[in-house]
């Protein structure tokens, strides 16, 4: 069993643009920690009324990492530099690899827009190593139907495998360096262990319900749980039934430099990037 190295809760909640009211349950800030991860920001169901102008972030550049977007409620509508355009609607994954550079938008698609209802949304930042850093983008548009769900043993529930390996199953996400992200859904009074492999680094967060922890610790709604990176399973206890969000992966080990939009290894690189970004060589929206 994997002992807990960090609880976090009781984060305050903060808008992005006009239409992601979110908790970021960590960031880059906070050191490397939590490497390969840089930051998540989770958006807990909101109730958005009808609008004429669709509610988001505008145009807004990333460099160095990758961008994932996990929808669970509402629809959510993209556009970006390199040609990439699209709509994802619940259980449906947007993986961006901005890498050497992409300019962006995310807004509430304009059919939520005109509607209105519950808008749901995780965004996580996912490091690049140095060498692809600088890298082509790349996007994949990860469809609901294509997330394999894994039914765990003891009618504990499922985890829908968007990326890494679970009892034999795949899921589609083509990443950069080992990673796993299941999305579980978990049923009350059920026990689950969660096979992490060694070396990795694993976070658990709560999005609904209540989940106890190595048989001690509790969490709650948006509260998140840091493992250390020693072999062992992650075991959980459902209190109630849960939806919880598992993220782990191989620590890439090297220095972060971080500031906004763009996370780099070096001072230069982050001015290097302001540069590039403003004399337009990430691109334009069109
Ligand atoms: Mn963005």
């Amino acid at each position: 069993m994997r002992a807990v190295q960090k609880i976090v809760r009781n984060v305050p909640p903060h808008w992005v643009g006009d239409g992601f009211p979110v908790r970021s349950l960590f960031s880059y800030q906070e050191g490397e920690a939590f490497d390969p991860f840089l930051l998540l920001d989770y958006a807990e169901p909101y109730e958005f009324a009808p609008a004429t102008a669709p509610r988001g972030v505008g145009e807004h550049p990333h460099r160095g990492f990758e961008t994932v977007t996990i929808v669970y409620q509402g629809e959510l509508e993209h556009r970006d530099s390199a040609g990439n355009a699209g709509s994802i609607g619940p259980g449906d994954v947007q993986w961006m690899t901005a890498a050497a550079g992409i300019v962006h938008e995310e807004f509430h698609s304009a059919r939520f827009s005109r509607e209105g209802g519950t808008f749901e949304v995780a965004q996580l930042w996912v490091n690049l190593p140095a060498k692809q850093k600088l890298s082509p983008p790349q996007y994949q548009e990860i469809r609901s139907a294509q997330i394999p769900a894994v039914t765990l043993p003891h009618a504990a529930g499922t985890a829908r495998v968007i990326a890494g390996e679970l009892a034999g199953t795949r899921g589609p996400a083509k990443t950069v360096t080992p990673l796993e992200v299941w999305d579980l859904e978990l049923k009350a009074g059920h026990a689950v262990d969660l096979p992490v492999p060694e070396g990795h680094t694993a976070i658990l967060v709560v999005q609904r319900g209540a989940v106890q922890v190595n048989g001690s610790t509790r969490l709650a709604a948006v509260e998140l749980a840091l493992f250390d990176r020693a072999a062992g399973d992650i075991s959980l206890r459902c209190e109630s039934d849960a939806r919880a969000l598992l993220l782990a992966g191989a620590p890439i080990g090297e220095p972060i430099v971080a500031q906004g939009p763009f996370v780099m290894n070096s001072r230069d690189e982050i001015h290097q990037a302001i540069k590039d970004y403003q004399s337009g060589r990430m691109g334009h929206l069109t």
